[in-house]
């Protein structure tokens, strides 16, 4: 990095002199048991989480901080300072919630103790999404006293659950988060040193398939061959959903779309994917176009009867769990009528169908073009020394549909220290304190260069 221009090398010196600090924060954060579930964690430890992150962000400077109970029982940390006047300002999210440990005999290090291993720090929510906190928390503090725009800093309590506490809290009291420009600290790099929005967010519309054929189970040998066979009937159908390239072929639903941010190298993706020698990937398009911009059909489960126990008996019903993911440009209520629409018209025999909705979600789009987009790119590419790419997250974050319908205007963008390797959700999480320092480095370029 030679080029920095004075106020780049400047914050860039700060935010390297506060990492021994930002260490000793996420050692203290991570070794709250924060699971928001209190059928497995005691509720105090996600109070003294929350407790300690009001505090740490009030020590850097925000005011009005508090603790606000939200519809699943879960508290929001919220904490802001004003806008100077003309100013814009910037909601900063993440959350202090962690996933369970999963299986702590998985674990090379102590769950809730931040262990340092070959450069990295390993512990239950060093990445998600504590790194991100000690990553807003590490740009406020290098900004110190000067900060030109209004900062409003959320911090959710049960993100991890999916219960939607902070997405029912935003719809109830849009005035408090109101913002230009929303940072979503909860995603990061496509790899160590990439610097990267997530740009897109794949939507999903889950259904129970039921067929049924007979009044009650028949023998094969007496009436295989002319009654109606439900399972088989099933099976049809599914086939039907895909190619014998692994291509989703749901009629109506567009199947070709490119991706033209970051491609994932196939053997890069083969490694991670865990994915067999000598297997195929699925698809015609590249890895990116598969996971971020095509509709993928997935069936999540199948009744039917067991391998051991069945006999020699044709089933009257048969029901499947489908999922489909679809990318931004796809509505979940059309991508649901396609949907009916092609397992109706592929039901071999008249056979009874029945179709139930279990869940819809929109996907996501970011906003680009606009000056925070600009600003948050320019911050990247100085703190890292290169461009920024775009990739796609094949999961869904409700709440980015929440902020985008509330605050319509808003530019919201996904960044963060949750690099792949860091196995979020996984044992043996672990972040990479480059990150953080590139990261929070970033924040602070963007917060001291952004207007509107
Ligand atoms: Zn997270």
């Amino acid at each position: 990095m030679t080029s920095d221009d004075p106020h780049t090398a400047d914050l860039r010196s700060r935010v390297a002199g506060l990492m021994a600090q930002a260490e000793r924060d996420l050692a203290q954060l991570v070794s709250f048991k924060s699971v928001a579930d209190p059928r497995q964690f005691p509720a105090e430890e996600c109070e003294r989480a929350a407790q300690w992150v009001a505090d740490a962000f009030a020590a850097a400077g925000l005011t009005k901080v508090g603790l606000h109970e939200t519809p699943d029982g879960s508290k929001a940390v919220i904490a802001s300072r004003p806008a100077p006047p003309g100013a814009p300002t910037v909601l900063l999210y993440c959350h202090y919630d962690v996933q369970p440990p999963l299986d702590e005999a998985a674990w090379r290090t102590p769950v809730w103790e931040l262990t340092e291993k070959d450069g990295r720090w390993y512990g239950r929510g060093a990445a998600d999404c504590k790194g991100n906190i000690v990553m807003h928390l590490t740009a406020l503090r290098a900004i110190g006293s000067e900060l030109p725009v209004g900062v409003t800093l959320v911090a959710e309590g049960s993100e991890e659950q999916g219960t939607g506490g902070l997405e029912k809290f935003v719809v109830a009291n849009p005035e408090l988060l109101r913002a230009d420009a929303i940072v979503i600290g909860d995603c990061g790099n496509f790899a160590v040193g990439v610097p990267t929005f997530t740009e897109t967010l794949r939507g999903n519309v889950n259904v129970v398939v039921t067929v049924e054929t007979l009044a009650g189970p028949l023998h094969s040998g007496m009436f295989g061959g002319a009654a109606p066979d439900a399972l088989a009937t099933l099976i049809h159908m599914l086939a039907t959903l895909r190619d014998a390239e692994g291509n989703t072929t749901v009629a109506g639903l567009d199947n070709q779309q490119s991706w033209d941010g970051v491609q994932y190298d196939p053997d890069r993706f083969r490694m991670d994917a865990g994915v067999l020698g000598g297997v195929d990937l699925s698809g015609s398009g590249t890895v990116a176009e598969m996971l971020w911009a095509r509709p993928t059909l997935t069936v999540l489960g199948i009744d039917a009867p067991r391998v051991v126990g069945s006999s020699a008996a044709i089933q009257p019903a048969a029901r499947a769990r489908l999922n489909l993911r679809i990318p931004p440009g796809i509505v979940p209520e059309e991508a649901h009528r396609a949907l009916v629409a092609h397992l109706e018209a592929n039901t071999p025999l008249h056979a009874k169908l029945t179709i139930e909705l279990e869940s819809m979600g929109a996907p996501f789009r970011s906003a680009s073009g606009g000056p925070a987009r600009a600003a948050m790119d320019a911050a990247l590419t100085a703190s890292y020394g290169r461009p920024t790419t775009t990739q796609g997250q094949g999961g869904s974050i409700p709440l980015c549909n929440v902020f985008a319908d509330t605050y319509p205007d808003a530019e919201i963008m996904l960044i963060g220290v949750e690099e792949p390797k860091c196995l979020i959700h996984a044992p043996n999480e672990s972040v990479d304190p480059s990150e953080i320092e590139h990261m929070a480095l970033t924040e602070a370029l963007f917060l001291t260069t952004y207007t509107h």
